[in-house]
């Protein structure tokens, strides 16, 4: 596998403007990161508090940190002073919990709606029923501490292309539906987070504005 700071270099390079790269360094140590900083990256992503909290201290502090992993309700108020977006905001409760820490903290916390598009159950989200319910209760419309920026979808782990192409076109769609509803004048909804190394490039030909890429750039995770 080429190093770090090539493959970096050769993702970014196929992305057309305005789709963001966010490096996602889970379970990778803090000189894989140092390095793809040291290739010009600055927005990573990673899953758990705990090992974000050990790792923002050692790194530059010009780093963007994106969480993208589930997020335990009782965690949120650690990631909340520094965190850039929250893409994994999975249940109503889960955003009234940020937007009390963001209260707190006297921070705006950017967030997106993980949306369940993928056959598996394990997978974290709301259901685009669900996301569609929550958004027209309005009760969302009341914390000013979070902003709700767009919305974030894994694909099903799957060689078929065609049924993770009919995910993304899901999510997409329902982003669409989300923005004329309900954000048509906030120009801050526009994140279509979709995408991982071995589907990005469907997922941005679908529309995605961030793909999260983490072994295509610093190699299989050691668990
Ligand atoms: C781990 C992870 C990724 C990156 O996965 P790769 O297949 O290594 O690119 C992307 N998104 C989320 C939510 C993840 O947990």
């Amino acid at each position: 596998m080429a190093g770090i700071a090539e493959n970096i270099v050769r993702i970014r390079e196929s992305l057309p403007a305005g789709v963001r790269l966010v490096a996602v360094s889970k379970f990778h140590p803090v000189s894989s990161i140092q390095e793809a900083y040291d290739a010009g990256q600055r927005l990573f992503g990673e899953s758990r508090v705990q090992e974000l909290l050990q790792k923002t201290g050692q790194l530059p502090a010009d780093i963007e940190w994106h969480f993208i992993g589930h997020l335990q309700s009782n965690k949120v108020k650690m990631i909340v002073p520094f965190v850039s977006l929250i893409h994994s905001i999975d249940s109503p409760r889960l955003l009234v919990e940020v937007d009390k820490a963001g209260a707190r903290a006297g921070r705006v916390i950017d967030c997106l709606l993980q949306i369940h598009i993928a056959a598996e159950e394990t997978k974290f989200g709301f259901t685009v029923e669900e996301c569609e319910a929550f958004l027209a209760d309005g009760e969302w419309r009341r914390y000013d501490a979070v902003r709700i920026c767009g919305v974030m979808g894994m694909a099903t782990f799957t060689d078929d292309e065609s049924r993770i192409r009919t995910e993304f076109d899901t999510l997409k769609r329902f982003f669409d539906r989300a923005k004329a509803a309900y954000f048509a004048d906030k120009d801050f909804f526009r994140e279509i987070s979709m995408g991982m190394s071995d589907d990005w490039p469907l997922a941005v030909s679908a529309g995605s504005t961030m793909v999260r890429v983490g072994s295509h750039i610093f190699g299989n995770r050691v668990y």
